[in-house]
């Protein structure tokens, strides 16, 4: 049953809620002061906190401030309730981290659509996250990692990351051009946590910030070793988060990796996906502008995947496009995703826009993309991501796709 607390110094309010929600056969928890809720979210552990804003003593901005500051409680959905509508007041809020605010008097339907939606974003959350077992087990296993995870970032130990690389391969000279660099955690407790698990988690907390700025700043010297011992052209691509993204400092921060290690802009490619654009679609084009300004290449990731709309491809600088593997998957054998496929690849071509398939593991695959002309390839079929070292040793001996 899905665990509901409300913290709201107005008993009449309180009461209200308490009677709307309990009709709706939610299981509910009930603070009259900022203190008894924080207690009841460390000893309860909620599904989601409904909190007022304006309450004596403890006020909801020092609710949500204690909430995020402990790893177990940081990502209980949070949704402020207020008689206030200040754009201040709202923007306080959401910067501390809530994920919805309700203004004062809400109705019911109001009120449970907010409920609803935030219930929904952690559902899909969680099961992206939780595969194999029970939701009790691994809701404790997603905060073990959460808690390891938040440890291990605030000693900066980083050498308990690694980077590996997935070679992406021109189609019809066979020959290595770029590689995707891919995230790795081994934990000296943990072992290897699977990306599956890690990379949602450090989505949804944030902790992707420092993470993606440490891939960033170790691809960067890695792909200089490279070109230094003899590929020059090499060009590795970087998944971004959204989270990244929208940080002020981003583009510096890239201009900054660059020149730090004396690297040819264009050697460095930034992987966004359609839903990250959309999020933000005005911050995205202005950084991404300036980003490839620098000569920083940019593609499109899991494309065909993501958003209808395809006007951003007009607006933002975009050099690549990688048709997500769904597609590419039994493509011999089913005539839509092949329809799509090509239509897809020819849309690239008209747009000057460099084309890769991803998820590519057989021969049958290959020779459908070769004939639509399709220009790069990364699968299985190919390699796996590979750690530096064993890269390595596929680029010097040359391995080629045919
Ligand atoms: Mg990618």
């Amino acid at each position: 049953m899905t665990k509901i607390l409300i913290i709201e110094d107005e008993e009449l309010v309180r009461e209200n809620i308490l009677d709307l929600l309990e009709a709706e056969d939610f299981d509910t928890l009930a603070a009259a002061n900022g203190r008894i809720g924080l207690q009841l979210a460390f000893s309860e552990f909620p599904d989601l906190i409904l909190c007022d804003l304006m309450m004596p003593d403890l006020d909801g901005y020092g609710v949500l401030t204690a909430l995020r500051e402990k790893p177990i409680t940081a990502t209980i959905p949070f949704i402020f309730l207020t008689a206030r509508s200040a754009r201040a007041d709202f923007r306080q809020g959401m910067d501390l981290g809530a994920d919805d605010y309700l203004t004062k008097p809400f109705t019911r339907d109001e009120l449970l659509s907010a409920i609803a939606s935030r219930l929904a974003k952690q559902a899909t959350l969680a099961k992206q996250v939780y595969t194999k077992f029970d939701a009790q087990t691994l809701s404790r296993e997603v905060q073990m990692i959460e808690i390891y995870l938040r440890r291990t970032l605030e000693q900066r130990d980083f050498q308990q990351f690694q980077v590996y690389y997935q070679p992406i391969v021109d189609i019809h000279s066979g020959q290595i051009i770029a590689a995707e660099s891919l995230l790795r955690w081994q934990h000296p407790e943990l072992g290897s946590v699977s990306p599956a698990k890690l990379i949602p988690l450090a989505e949804a907390t944030g902790l992707i910030v420092p993470i993606g700025e440490w891939v960033l700043k170790n691809v960067c010297k890695q792909t200089k070793l490279w070109h230094d011992g003899g590929f020059p052209e090499l060009r590795i691509a970087v998944n971004l988060s959204a989270h990244q993204l929208i940080q002020p400092d981003f583009s510096q921060k890239i201009l900054k990796f660059l020149l730090a290690n004396n690297l040819v802009p264009g050697s460095l490619e930034l992987e966004l996906t359609e839903s990250m654009i959309m999020h933000d679609i005005n911050t995205v084009i202005v950084t991404m502008k300036e980003v490839h300004s620098f000569g920083v290449k940019i593609a499109i990731d899991d494309f065909g995947t993501g958003y209808s709309s395809l006007s951003y491809l007009k607006e933002l600088p975009i050099d690549t496009l990688k048709i997500d593997r769904y597609f590419i998957q039994d493509i011999t054998n089913d005539s839509q995703k092949a329809a799509i496929t090509t239509a897809l690849i020819q849309m690239a071509h008209n747009l000057n826009l460099d084309i890769v398939a991803e998820g590519v593991e057989t021969e049958q695959e290959l020779d459908f993309l070769r004939q639509y002309s399709c220009d790069a390839v990364q699968g299985f079929l190919f390699s796996q991501p590979l750690p530096v070292a064993e890269f390595e040793n596929i680029l010097l001996a040359n391995k080629r796709l045919y």
